[in-house]
């Protein structure tokens, strides 16, 4: 079996062909909150949707975000989700400091960073191979409002990405979107963001889109699936284009609510159909800085040449928090892609991109993959045999299970 919070990991890892998967939606009770410290004591299958609905009003935020508010707490541990501000406060479970888990004996252990070290770390991250989490301890950051103090640069190329990266470290949230098929002196052009909780003196002026969140949410939805044509090289490059031009030379600083700071797709039910019935996959990566970063160069080439063109592309630098175990996050730059799904040509240029990521010393990212090799993953994840080591020892009869753990040698005994 297997826990399967709202399904918004990409790939195969919160699916259990033949197996059960144990749906965590109606773990659904905030247990206790503590308003002096912000430690919220919930289930896990509480989303981060209601925690934004329950304590934003109340001044408290999530610690960390990922790029929709439709998961839960459960598959945030599971994943060990990161978002923009993980330079500055790490993943999710670095705000967690207790968890209880259903193991595969039947027994609930609470285990944390002093009871049960080993299974607390081999959880975190553990794409829900150790058991069952059926509630933690989190604690939500206190806010002033519902406001994000944003700024957003237009970068002209890679050199100046990392320049404004260096210079944005004082904010706590930063990202930026990337044009992935730009080739030559403008590679890897985009629109950086970079932003903070709002100061108490600082509110807003609620845009129509954010009066619009309040009555309707999602605000709109994708009601059928795109013809296969309609993500192609020509509409990504002229999509890409336009949102670069569409920003101004230099920078813009607007107080922006959070919902389409952090959450822009969730305004867009099914987004996804608009790839078309061949679905999508992405690919996310993260490799060590170097001086003059080739190995991200290396990527962006190969992708450029290949002519299939990513249609969303998110680039970030990750801070030093580094979790081990299977969790994704090392010191580095991060790239997410979302390929429109082109068949053998893209699964061709994933084992390229793989290729660059090992050789670099980076990895790509469980929660978003379904076809990374069992020898690539060995070569990503160096401490797997320790994480398996964990968790043979507290499932032993292979109760959980899960398709990314299969194909990656996880749950089985066999090599
Ligand atoms: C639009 C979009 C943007 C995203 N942006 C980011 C991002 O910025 N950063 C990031 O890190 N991720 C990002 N993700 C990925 C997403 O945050 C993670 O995959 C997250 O784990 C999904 O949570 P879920 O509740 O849907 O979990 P599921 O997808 O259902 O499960 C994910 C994993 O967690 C395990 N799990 C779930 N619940 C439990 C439980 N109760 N006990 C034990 N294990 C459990 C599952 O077995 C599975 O292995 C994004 C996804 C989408 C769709």
């Amino acid at each position: 079996m297997l826990a399967h919070g709202l399904g918004r990991s990409y790939g195969d890892a919160a699916l259990i062909d033949g197996g059960k998967a144990v749906l965590t939606r109606r773990l659904d009770r905030m247990l206790d909150f503590d308003p002096e410290t912000g430690w919220l004591r919930c289930e896990a299958g509480v989303s981060i949707e209601d925690i934004l609905e329950t304590f934003v009003p109340r001044g408290f935020f999530p610690p960390v975000t990922p790029g929709t508010k439709f998961v839960t707490a459960g598959g945030a541990l599971g994943c060990d989700v990161h978002g923009k501000n993980h330079h500055v406060d790490g993943c999710w479970s670095n705000h967690v400091r207790r968890v209880e888990l259903l193991t595969a004996s039947g027994e609930v252990v609470t285990c944390d960073r002093e009871q049960e070290p080993e299974l607390f770390a081999a959880t975190v991250g553990g794409m829900g191979m150790t058991g069952i989490i059926l509630a933690m301890d989190v604690k939500l950051t206190p806010i002033h409002n519902p406001w994000i103090a944003m700024e957003s640069i237009r970068v002209e190329n890679l050199d100046h990405f990392f320049e404004v990266s260096a210079q944005s470290s004082s904010f706590t949230h930063t990202v930026s979107w990337i044009d992935c098929v730009k080739r030559g002196k403008g590679m890897g052009r985009g629109i950086f963001m970079r932003g903070r909780h709002a100061n108490a003196d600082e509110v807003g002026h609620a845009s129509a889109l954010t009066k619009l969140i309040e009555v309707a949410d999602p605000v709109m939805a994708v009601p059928v699936n795109g013809p296969n044509w309609l993500l192609n090289n020509a509409s990504i490059r002229l999509f890409n284009e336009a949102y670069f031009r569409k920003h101004p030379k230099g920078q813009k600083n607007v107080l922006q609510h959070f919902e389409p700071f952090f959450y822009p797709l969730d305004f867009v039910r099914d987004w996804n159909r608009i790839y078309g019935k061949r679905g999508f996959l992405q690919y996310q990566l993260v490799v060590p800085k170097t001086s003059d970063n080739a190995p991200l160069r290396a990527v962006l080439d190969a992708i450029t040449k290949s002519g299939m063109g990513s249609f969303l592309a998110v680039i970030k630098e990750f801070g030093d928090l580094s979790n081990g175990g299977l969790s994704f996050p090392m010191p580095g730059v991060t790239l997410a892609l979302d390929f429109a799904n082109y068949g053998q040509p893209l699964l061709d240029l994933m084992e390229r991109l793989d290729a660059i990521v090992v050789e670099a010393g980076g990895r790509v990212y469980l929660g978003k993959d379904a076809r990374v090799s069992r020898a690539t993953f060995r070569r990503m994840y160096p401490e797997w045999e320790a994480w398996k080591a964990v968790r043979d020892k507290w499932d032993p009869q292979r109760v959980f299970q899960s398709d990314l753990g299969r194909r990656l040698g996880l749950v089985g005994g066999a090599a």
